[in-house]
């Protein structure tokens, strides 16, 4: 990959970045807001339900955000972080926060090996 191109990705990963981190803090604030609206307990465990499950999808997102900008740095982007072939560009393209080839992708999504590992290695070696 050409430095050109790994900057394109680092400023567009940054900039997903600041979205998410935004997205992660007003979502705290409507949580406070929510409690003290005294809304009826039942509607109040539904909203608080979901608000956990687009925290816990958002918190994965910003975990991968935060390693691909570390493979960016360590000069291992592109490559799947699991198997150690390239990235394809078009994957890349579509999800620029992807440390694995789709082969690895579906492979962690079966469970067949722990992304989140893989990942801890990386922010380990990044700290
Ligand atoms: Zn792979």
């Amino acid at each position: 990959m050409t430095k050109t191109e790994l900057n394109k990705y680092k400023t567009l990963l940054e900039a997903k970045r600041a979205d998410v981190v935004q997205a992660l803090r007003n979502r705290e604030d409507i949580a406070i807001e929510k409690a003290a609206d005294a809304l009826d307990e039942v509607q109040l465990a539904g909203e608080r339900e979901l608000a956990i499950r687009n925290l816990d999808r958002e918190s994965h997102l910003l975990r991968s955000i935060r390693v691909a900008l570390a493979r960016i740095e360590e000069g291992s982007y592109g490559t799947c972080l699991h198997c150690e072939e390239e990235i394809s560009p078009k994957r890349l393209a579509a999800v620029p926060w992807t440390s694995f080839c789709i082969k690895c992708q579906e492979a962690a999504d079966r469970h067949e090996f722990e992304a989140q590992e893989s990942f801890d290695a990386v922010l380990a070696d990044a700290a």
